[in-house]
């Protein structure tokens, strides 16, 4: 008898035709858009498919209704009625669609020496020398002066042209490669090339000049309309299997889309449940969760209040109950032990990849600083719920003690008074414009959150 415990790699275990049908459909998504705006299009899209309306076109909520909620373009909800009221609690998955990214500056273009540039600001934790040298595109949206919104979306399909950051030539790059990783590249230095035929010979202006009339002529987009809209260059390669075996995905922007996705095609499954099912898409985790499409906003409160007022008696204390009676899965990835960096990983306590859904009790920093700590009640109620339908899952921790650190949503899930605990995917190379992931661990953490939603904890 084996007393040990000692995780275990979940590939052996695993019905590998439906994990490799599964990333299909997760290819396909991550390649819908690369922006939060497309990704929550094209979930809201596969959404109504399968039978979720708008909340909005509902004057009560019955028990197995499925409906949805788009929040400012940037964040939505999807909710399976239950069979208790929501009073009694419910199953959330949270799970985030912003990534980290290259936002245009207010006024971004530019002439220099013959070249038309955008000036951008980076959004999110990344390396900024890894967003150099790789093929860009550019979505988001502007809005006209009559209001007329222009979605942008150029360098997304693969035979379209793209756009790029140049870097310096090894043979003149002595005073770069003595400078340390962190200010090879400078947050001022991510300008991206945008053209470079001049409209009128001689004229210093005259590239910028170009481009303008392109962007009037082929896009309907005027220079002071980039003061107000919304912009940002992401890579612009397609998601790709990844190995001989093609046991991995690699993409922009798995971090949270993997989870995000899993979430989705989770609560599709889910038909009457006991307690109320919801899937939570949310913006701005990268930055902290700020402003109106952030975990921090009054939006989702206003959801549930709205949810029982249309389902139930409205009272102000049925919504604090709804809260305290709630369960949370804080849907986002983790750090995969990386074995060409093995020094940031203490390695009985991480993440692998390929070992399924990650549960992290904790994140922060330092001594846990900043993290939502979830109970050993709730932990070891969710592992019955994994081990009782055979899931493949695992725990660790974001990397050595004292090593760094990082965050979620999960503390501002567990400030409203749920129950939460981190569940996701780990990841190879977080941040960068190329994250990999196993789709083992993908196929599990959708198996583990439906699993969720069809139980019943309190
Ligand atoms: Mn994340
Ligand atoms: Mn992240």
């Amino acid at each position: 008898m084996d007393l040990g415990y000692k995780n275990k790699n979940g590939w052996a275990d695993a019905d590998h035709s439906a994990v490799f049908d599964f990333a299909e459909g997760y290819k396909e998504f991550l390649n819908s858009g690369k922006s939060e705006r497309e990704i929550v299009k094209e979930a809201l899209r596969i959404a109504k498919n399968e039978g979720f309306v708008d909340i909005t076109e509902k004057n009560e909520l019955l028990p197995g209704d499925k409906i949805y909620s788009v929040n400012r373009n940037k964040g939505l909800m999807l909710a399976v009625m239950g069979k208790e009221p929501l009073r009694k609690g419910f199953n959330l998955v949270g799970a985030h669609v912003d990534s980290p990214r290259l936002d245009l500056k207010p006024n971004p273009l530019l002439e220099e020496s013959g070249q038309a540039l955008m000036k951008t600001h980076y959004y999110g934790g990344i390396k900024k020398y890894q967003w150099t040298t790789i093929p860009l595109m550019l979505s988001g949206v502007v809005i006209k002066k009559d209001g007329t919104k222009i979605d942008v979306s150029i360098g997304k399909d693969t035979d379209d042209f793209c756009f790029t950051i140049s870097d310096i030539l090894p043979h003149l790059a002595g005073d770069q490669m003595s400078r340390n990783l962190g200010n090879a590249i400078g947050g001022e230095d991510l300008t991206v090339l945008v053209g470079g035929i001049p409209l009128v010979e001689g004229d210093s202006q005259s590239v910028k000049k170009a481009i303008l009339t392109i962007l009037h002529d082929d896009y309907n987009i005027d220079e002071e309309e980039f003061l107000t809209a919304e912009l940002e260059f992401t890579p612009a390669f397609p998601a790709k299997d990844v190995g001989f075996d093609k046991s991995f995905v690699g993409a922009y922007a798995q971090d949270d889309r993997v989870c995000a996705y899993a979430a989705l095609q989770a609560i599709l499954d889910i038909n009457s449940p006991d307690k109320t099912a919801i899937c939570l898409l949310v913006d701005k985790e990268e930055v902290g969760s700020m402003g109106v499409t952030g975990m921090k906003s009054k939006y989702f409160e206003n959801m549930i209040a709205d949810m029982i007022d249309m389902s139930d008696e409205y009272s102000e204390l049925f919504v604090r109950h709804a809260f305290s009676n709630a369960t949370c899965l804080s849907a986002d990835v983790c750090a995969a032990f990386d074995p060409n960096f093995p020094s940031p990983f203490e390695k009985q306590n991480t993440p692998y990849a390929g070992c399924g859904i990650s549960f992290m009790k904790y994140t922060g920093s330092r001594g846990k600083g900043g993290s939502s700590d979830a109970t050993a009640e709730l932990f070891a109620s969710i592992v019955k719920i994994m081990d009782d339908n055979k899931i493949c899952w695992q725990t660790g921790e974001l990397g050595k003690v004292d090593g760094g650190g990082g965050g979620t949503i999960a503390q501002y899930t567990a400030n409203l008074n749920m129950d939460t605990i981190d569940a996701g995917v780990p990841v190879l190379s977080m941040h960068s414009p190329f994250e990999v992931i196993s789709k083992l661990d993908l196929y599990e953490s959708y198996r583990a959150y439906r699993a969720f939603y069809q139980s019943n904890l309190k």
